[in-house]
């Protein structure tokens, strides 16, 4: 369980992280949605103590990072992927961080073969393309094999299967009842990832729900209609809730109402009808459009305040 209350960080004027509270709750992998700048990364390292913040309060299983004897059993965290300046190969570098915490050889070897690196693990790290730097940093989270999981833009630099193969690794980590907390600034990647989102944009909590609730909070639902009788249509979904508006060409955009009930209706009321179509707006658009209006609401209030 991780637990953020009131979490502020600034970098000179500029807040980075703004009265931010939520927990992240085990058994589910948990989506840390924004765009680029709205301070996922700060986030999570003021979770794992990297950072101080200027007000507020960080905790993991209720203690905080630095509390903890034995960190890397308790969480594992993948930050930003760097490319990994080291002479050492995989195992080596796997091996002194183990050592520092205790940890076998044993579940060095189970971690490589756990994220593909087995074949390569005696080859130099700092020769690692982006992708196989970001395996190994996993490996590097799994080594104590941590209740919680912290990470950080964790497909950059994947290739396609490596992406499919991330999201199920985190699926099943979180099956076995871990805590795994990722971020991410594409909202269709955490919409196929993600059990539950915590979107935040400049730095403030925009939404923290399931990731259903989300999509059905924020993608419209319309029907498109089209239809000969489009004028007496309108008239008859107008008058049992519909909202009914006319696009360029004619045809008619009809919300708060489902396509099976504008159907009943057509019927009902003898108007021929050429086309039903339900249509969902974009999820991409949806977070953008949600994440635009915290910055605007924003820029309003500041200089609301200035003046
Ligand atoms: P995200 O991870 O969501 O892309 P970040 O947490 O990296 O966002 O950044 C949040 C904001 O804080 C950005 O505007 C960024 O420029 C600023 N910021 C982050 N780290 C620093 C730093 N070390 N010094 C100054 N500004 C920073």
């Amino acid at each position: 369980m991780i637990e953020a209350r009131n979490l502020t960080k600034r970098y000179g004027d500029k807040t980075a992280v703004d009265d931010l509270s939520f927990s992240v709750k085990p058994g589910k992998v948990t989506g840390f949605l924004g765009p680029n700048g709205a301070g996922k990364s700060t986030t999570m390292r003021l979770l794992l103590g990297l950072d101080r913040p200027h007000g507020g309060d960080a905790t993991i299983d209720g203690k905080h990072y630095r509390d903890l004897p034995q960190p890397l059993r308790v969480v594992g965290a993948l930050l930003e992927a760097k490319a990994v300046h080291t002479g050492r190969s995989a195992y080596n570098h796997l091996l002194c961080l183990a050592q520092t915490q205790g940890i076998g050889k044993e579940r060095v070897e189970e971690v490589l073969r756990l994220v593909g690196l087995h074949d390569v693990a005696r080859k130099r790290a700092g020769g690692f393309s982006l992708g196989m730097g970001q395996r190994l940093g996993l490996a590097a989270a799994l080594l104590g094999d941590p209740s919680v999981l912290i990470l950080d833009e964790p497909v950059n630099g994947l290739d396609p299967e490596g992406i499919v193969w991330i999201r199920t690794l985190m699926k099943e980590l979180a099956a076995e009842g871990r805590t795994v907390f990722v971020s991410s600034h594409l909202m269709n990647e955490m919409a196929v990832t993600a059990e539950h989102l915590i979107v935040i944009g400049r730095g403030r909590l925009v939404a923290d729900c399931s990731t259903e609730e989300f999509i059905e909070r924020s993608t419209d639902q319309t029907v498109l209609v089209r239809s000969p009788d489009a004028e007496r249509l309108t008239e008859a979904l107008a008058a049992e809730g519909g909202t009914v508006t006319r696009n360029g060409t004619g045809e008619l955009i009809v919300a708060n109402m489902e396509a099976a009930r504008i159907a009943e209706l057509a019927a009902a009321g003898g108007h021929v009808v050429h086309e039903l179509t339900p249509r969902r707006g974009s999820l991409e658009e949806a977070f953008m459009e949600l994440t635009r209006e915290t910055l605007e609401y924003d820029a309003a209030k500041n200089k609301g305040g200035a003046a």
